[in-house]
């Protein structure tokens, strides 16, 4: 490579014109790449099946896309790997930041993809819009995993909606299991309504905390709790320990005072380390352990299909309000009636029927 670069520069030198800039190979190959027409959504399919890692990430983004024509084929593309997916146990994680969620998700990755698992790391953040992406948007927090060749990271995708945000997540998971993935983690940030719309999307939830001060059951939501399948109390090495196994104590008891699950499962209470590995081995025995339980009594499957009925819901919802509030006669009338009912010329609801109906052309 560098003798031709020497010649062609000689050459070019004799002709008495200054050689072109020398490019190394690699950057002529990004440029032919990007110079290909983009590839269609049956070749997009066809890698992601064939497990061409490019197809997959091109996938996503066309899934993460607002323009219409990439929705489009994002759909298309979606429809032909539905028969593949659908295949892989998908776990959330939520968790107040700080807590160890990336942490947590390095050290419990790198196990399972130990126990031969093919393992996705995906996010709902629906602050990632406005902080670019405040989970997993810097991949550095998990280095290990990151070059992991059997483990796949995609930062949260950005949108207006938390709902917006949550679809998108869901359509990466069956483009992730159709490529082959067998394990989905899926992040969320312990803010909002994040966990509810992570809850609708995975098999177990999972509650990453830390020891507190003796007030263990304070500052958490009734909701989120209610929710978990599993609370883990992260950070029990060092000085902590003690103080772990005692809020892994007042956790367990706290969890026998919600209603029985309709899973048939009782959540469980345990403590790990991120930093040592303790306890993580524990944590994929519990879930392996409610699969079983969850495969037998056939509510695994009744909660997907309850899951895609909700996500069809869902996205009908979506799409009805951004083709609502992004009409431009419907913007104009909003202006008009927001003001008037600022200046109580006419009451809320009042403002709502005349925008309604003429939307609805009544
Ligand atoms: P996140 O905001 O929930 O994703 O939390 P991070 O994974 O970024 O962790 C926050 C801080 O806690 C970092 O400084 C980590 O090194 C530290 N940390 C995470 N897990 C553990 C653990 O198990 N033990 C200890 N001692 N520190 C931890």
């Amino acid at each position: 490579m560098e003798n031709n670069n020497k010649k062609y520069s000689a050459l070019h030198e004799k002709a008495g014109i200054s050689p072109p800039e020398i490019i190394s190979s690699s950057a002529v190959e990004q440029i032919q790449e990007s110079r290909k027409i983009q590839p269609s959504s049956i070749e997009l399919f066809r890698g992601i099946l064939s497990g061409n890692i490019t197809a997959l990430s091109r996938a996503i983004t066309l899934v993460e896309s607002s323009n219409s024509n990439h929705l489009t084929k994002a759909n298309e593309v979606i429809n032909a790997c539905l028969p593949h997916a659908n295949k892989s146990i998908r776990i959330g994680i939520t968790g107040v930041p700080g807590v160890g969620k990336s942490t947590f998700i390095e050290v419990f990755g790198k196990h399972l993809t130990g126990l031969g698992k093919k393992v996705a790391v995906l996010a709902v953040d629906p602050s990632s819009t406005i902080s670019h992406g405040s989970i997993l948007g810097d991949k550095t927090r998990m280095e290990e995993l990151v070059k992991d060749a059997n483990a796949f990271i995609r930062p949260s995708a950005s949108g207006e909606t938390l709902g917006g945000v949550a679809r998108k997540t869901r359509e990466t998971i069956t483009l992730c299991e159709a490529f082959g993935f067998d394990t989905i983690l899926i992040e969320t940030v312990g803010v909002g309504q994040s966990e509810t719309a992570v809850h609708s999307m995975v098999d177990f939830f999972l509650l990453l905390k830390i020891a507190g001060a003796g007030d263990e059951l304070q500052g958490i939501k009734r909701g989120i709790m209610e929710m978990a399948d599993a609370i883990v109390i992260n950070k029990a090495d060092g000085d902590n320990i003690r103080k772990s196994n005692l809020a892994k104590v007042e956790f367990g008891s706290a969890l026998h005072l919600f209603p029985a699950k309709k899973s048939g499962w009782t959540a469980t209470a345990s403590t790990c380390s991120a930093l040592t590995h303790d306890g993580i081995p524990e944590v994929w025995q519990t879930i392996e352990k409610f699969i079983e339980l969850t495969k037998g009594n056939n509510y695994f499957q009744e909660k997907r299909t309850e899951q895609n009925q909700y996500w069809m819901l869902e996205t009908i919802n979506e799409q009805l309000k951004s083709n609502f509030y992004d009409h431009p006669e419907i913007k104009k009338l909003l202006d008009s009636t927001k003001s008037a009912v600022q200046n109580d010329e006419i009451s809320p609801f009042a403002a709502a029927q005349i925008v309604l109906k003429r939307y609805f052309k009544e």
